[in-house]
């Protein structure tokens, strides 16, 4: 049994949580490799924060909520993910959010 996460195993986690609740010892693998891993950490705040804007809407624009089927939601993901790579690489300022993290949604 291995506690070391990859990244490529805290990227399934982060898809598979938004979809449930994940086991003990799989968010605390995830937690401790965001710790060590900026690149993983940008990417879950991507991932999290369009999941949000899907949601939304979804929300707004039918009654009927429509989830993405997951090898859409992966291809999606796997293009972020060297999206924000190469922002990584070619920017050097760090923690700039390309998603705001609430988009004024008590704005009226
Ligand atoms: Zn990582």
């Amino acid at each position: 049994m291995s506690t070391w996460t990859s990244c490529k195993d805290a990227a399934k986690t982060v898809a598979e949580g938004l979809e449930r609740e994940l086991p003990f010892h799989r968010r605390v693998a995830l937690k401790f490799h965001l710790l060590i891993c900026s690149a993983c950490r940008r990417y879950r705040r991507q991932v999290v924060g369009i999941h949000r804007l899907v949601r939304r809407h979804v929300n707004e624009s039918s009654q009927s909520v429509v989830e993405l089927d997951l090898a859409t939601r992966q291809r999606f993901i796997e293009k972020l993910r060297q999206a924000s790579v190469t922002i990584d690489a070619g920017t050097p300022a760090a923690g700039t959010p390309v998603i705001p993290p609430d988009g004024g949604s008590s704005h009226r």
